[in-house]
């Protein structure tokens, strides 16, 4: 492993916009699992983030200690956040990684004060918290007992595996307060996975995580996201999918459409034009209205996933509560924390 430890040098241009000149330490690891990854570690003011327009989503206040993602969703609906970092949206927000060094102490002190009232915090909902990264940081374990420590109700959404290591926190955490895992597996076919998440564990795996959760009491749901519209969205393959997602024991299953907002758009298009260039028309007349595809469509795929749920014996998805996670608001406000569920 080779460590190119900065910290004393004075930071590059980029970081220094972002994060002020006295906060940045920026280092590589040369191991196979992080190589061509950089990470910038930073010391954040403040980890508590509320949401923008929170009336519309089912909760107000999210952590998110990591930006970027190795987890490289082609996708991936947060990759115009790292705009906001001077960073670039494409390979970049897979592999320039901001790492809030400091999350679980900020968080216990924030948490410790007067003033919080003690309300549900949502994970996840950035960027995932259990990618690769959290593997050698080690952060949600501090943060997870912050939150077990006040007995403060959270939540999370992840593709991550790395999320059975916290196993016995999170059961603890259940033990004293509301917990919700959800884990987001879109589809099941595998050659799709390789190419358009290729930094994720499997969705076999990922599922195995939903079936570990709930023998060991933790009811976790599915988001299922995204579906992808011509190539995981046939008839079989959401029957496979929602199949494989009761097969698990997941407590709930809810669809969410591919969406392709700036940022991601141009980036899924690329892909789509190198791997199914036969699809590029198809996609720009299905989304020629912008980054979502036409209500019929969602209701379509909505609809069919709602079937498949009731006769794969799956229980409704939340109606209401903290642990629903449901689509995004068509037009979050910008900025550097926006909300975008994995
Ligand atoms: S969709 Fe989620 S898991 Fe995939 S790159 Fe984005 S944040 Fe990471």
């Amino acid at each position: 492993m080779r460590w190119d430890h900065l910290g004393t040098a004075p930071p590059a241009p980029a970081d220094a916009a972002l994060f002020g000149a006295d906060a940045v330490t920026t280092r590589t690891f040369d191991t196979p699992e992080f190589r061509g990854v950089t990470f910038h570690e930073i010391r954040a003011r403040s980890i508590l983030n509320r949401v923008p327009g929170a009336s519309r989503m089912p909760f107000e206040w999210t952590v998110n200690p990591y930006r970027g993602c190795t987890h490289a969703c082609v996708y991936c609906f947060a990759r115009r956040s790292h705009a906001h970092l001077d960073l670039d949206t494409g390979l970049g927000f897979d592999s320039q990684i901001v790492v809030k060094v400091n999350a679980a102490e900020l968080l216990a002190r924030q948490l410790a004060s007067p003033r919080w009232q003690g309300a549900h915090i949502a994970m996840g909902t950035n960027v995932d918290c259990y990618q690769r990264a959290e593997g050698r940081y080690r952060l949600m374990p501090g943060i997870l007992t912050a939150l077990l420590d006040r007995a403060n109700p959270f939540s999370l959404l992840t593709k991550g595996t790395l999320v059975l290591r916290d196993l016995d926190l999170l059961v603890r955490a259940a033990e004293v307060t509301e917990v919700g895992v959800s884990v987001s597996v879109g589809f099941t076919d595998e050659e799709l996975w390789r190419t358009l998440e290729p930094g994720t564990p499997a969705p076999h795996r990922r599922l195995d995580v939903v079936r570990a959760l709930g023998e060991h009491g933790i009811g976790c749901a599915v988001l299922m996201a995204p579906v992808v519209p011509f190539l995981g969205d046939s008839p079989e393959q959401l029957r496979a999918t929602v199949r494989a997602v009761a097969a698990a024991g997941a407590v709930s299953v809810t669809p969410l459409v591919l969406h392709l907002r700036p940022g991601a758009r141009e980036w899924f298009t690329a892909w789509l034009a190198r791997h199914h260039p036969h699809l590029v028309g198809r996609y720009e007349r299905l989304y020629a209205g912008g980054a979502y595809a036409p209500t019929w469509y969602q209701r379509r795929i909505t609809r069919q996933v709602h079937e498949l749920a009731a006769e794969f014996g799956i229980g409704p998805a939340h109606r209401d509560g903290p642990r629903r996670i449901t689509r995004p608001s068509p037009a979050p406000a910008g900025g550097p924390e926006q909300l975008t569920l994995l």
